[in-house]
Order: C-alpha cells, then structure tokens, then sequence
C-alpha cells in the first residue's frame, strides 16, 4: 500500500472543506491558533512514518488526553474501575450535566469530560507526583522528550471553565470524587493543555495497535486484553456525540479533541493523526473527520 500517496491525494481532496466549520473558541487560548491548518502523520505498525502538511506543528490535544489518562488509570484499578463509571456512548453532549444528575453522578463512559475528571481523580490518589508521572508516560509512548504541557492554555480555560466546574462539583455531591475538586479540576486541564504534533501522537498510538502483545511503557502495564477493550472504548464512545457517525463512516476506534486534532488506529497495522483547528457542530474536526473517510474507504482497510 503506497501510503505516502494516498494522504498526498486526499490531501489535496479535503482542502475544499478547509474553510468549514469554526475553531474552539470557548477556550480563549485556543481561538489564536490558525484555523485554516492541515496536518497528517500516518505511522505503521513496522515503523514506516508518512507524513503532509503541517505535520511538525504542535497543537492542543484537549480530550485526545483521555485515552492516556484512562490508560493510566484502567492500568492502576483494572475492571474496579467500572464501579465509578461506565462504558456506554452517552449520545449527549461531552460536557453534559444533565444526563450526569440523572444517573446520580456515574459518568457514562470515560471519553466525557464527567468520566475523565474521575479518571483525574483515580491518578491524583494513585500517583506520587501525578503531573510529571502522566507527562512522563506521554513523553515515553510519543517517544518525545519535549512534549510539555501548555500551562497558559490550562490557566486561560480554568478562568472560564464553569462548566467543568459544575461537573466536578456534582460528582463531588454523589461521592465520585475523593481529592480537593479545585486540585482534580485543575489537573483535569492540565492534562488537556498538552502539545503534540501529528508525528507524536501517531507514535502514541501506534502503542494501542498492537493487541496481541502486553503494553509496557514507563510505569504503565496493560494485558492485551485491556488494549484491546481501550480501543472497543475509542470506537463506541470517541466522537462525543458523533461516535456512531464516526463510525458509520470511518469504521476505526479513534478519539478527537476541541483543538482540531483526531487519531485513530487500524489494529495491528497503523495509527493516524489528523489535524485541523475548524470543528463542525459535535466538536469534531471537519478536514479531519472528511479526510479519515476517504483513507479508510480508499484504501479498503477498516475494521470492518
Ligand atoms: N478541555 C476541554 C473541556 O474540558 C476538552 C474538550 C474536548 O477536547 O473535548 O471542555
């Protein structure tokens, strides 16, 4: 499969959707960032790296965040976890109180915003030092000793982040939370705030491609079978809203961010990054999401 000129041609394809759609901007930080953008890394199971556009530039991964998170914890309690959330798609909003209070504070799946600030939660009372032990485990999947995160992007959406306060208030009034809501919330952002490049998370998540073998990376184990039931999550409950879609036309587990990015991975063969700051209306990437459906049905391999 030539690779390389795939993405070069879809490339090409997707840039008449450049223009559609509107960057985050409920995030004052992020509504600087250029919106018309376009980066793709393609990495393989073997190694092989391709890549187009803007590839090499740093962007907020915001809730691409939660699988490494969630990684972390599910390494940490196992299935235990289960008992502070579950692991449905929600089919609301990823930032939804409602649904929330209705099911008495246990968060529908670990891809929300309510279900990774208990994740949050379960690190800041696992780890000893949680901030440089969660940007250590990134730094070793994406094999980047520069991945940082980005403290004013945190800072800038803590000072208007009402919504995810209430979240954490409310897990907090249904005993979901054991740690300070202030300390969980912050370190909930914190997470979000990291930068990486297409090339990096693609290296990330080239480590989740691989279902046949244990997951070893910094202090993080995985069986096969825990990496195997992370991607089931990616697929059902990824997209926020648009999980089905995503699926319906893509057919790959994957999970998306309000800074434009998406990965997503073909088992036992590749992972893919795609980013573009304009999101559609779910909060998905518009180039990224268009770009995903033409190399999946191009290339005929999804994994359906
Ligand atoms: N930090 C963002 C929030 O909590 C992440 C949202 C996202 O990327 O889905 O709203």
């Amino acid at each position: 499969m030539d690779y390389q000129q795939i993405i070069e041609n879809i490339y090409e394809k997707v840039q008449q959707y450049r223009q559609i759609g509107k960057q985050a901007d409920y995030i004052p930080a992020l509504e600087k960032v250029n919106p018309d953008q376009i980066g793709v890394c393609l990495q393989t199971l073997n190694g092989d790296q391709y890549q187009c556009g803007k590839a090499d530039t740093r962007f907020s991964i915001q809730s691409i965040s939660k699988v490494f998170s969630f990684a972390m914890a599910f390494a940490l309690e196992g299935d235990k976890l289960w008992n502070r959330m579950g692991k449905e798609p929600s089919g609301s909003a990823f930032n939804s109180l409602v649904q929330l209070e209705f099911e008495h504070g246990i968060p529908r799946n670990p891809f929300i915003n309510a279900g990774a600030i208990v994740v949050a939660d379960i690190l800041l009372s696992h780890l000893p030092n949680p901030e440089s032990d969660f940007l250590d485990f990134v730094r070793c999947i994406s094999q980047s000793e520069t991945v940082n995160y980005n403290f004013s992007v945190a800072r800038s959406e803590r000072s208007c982040g009402y919504l995810n306060a209430a979240i954490t208030n409310m897990l907090k009034y249904y005993h979901n939370i054991e740690n300070d809501i202030e300390h969980v919330l912050q370190f909930y952002l914190l997470m979000c705030s990291i930068e990486m490049n297409c090339k990096e998370l693609s290296k990330a998540f080239i480590c989740f491609a691989d279902h046949k073998k244990e997951f070893n990376y910094a202090n993080v184990h995985l069986t096969a079978s825990q990496v195997k039931r992370i991607n089931a999550i990616m697929l059902t409950c990824g997209f926020y809203d648009e999980s089905g879609d995503f699926s319906y036309l893509v057919g790959l587990p994957g999970k998306s961010g309000v800074g434009g990015g998406i990965s997503a991975i073909y088992p036992q063969r590749y992972a893919v990054t795609v980013f573009s700051p304009r999101l559609n209306e779910k909060g998905n990437s518009v180039v990224g999401m268009k770009f995903l459906e033409l190399l999946t049905t191009e290339t005929k391999e999804s994994i359906f």
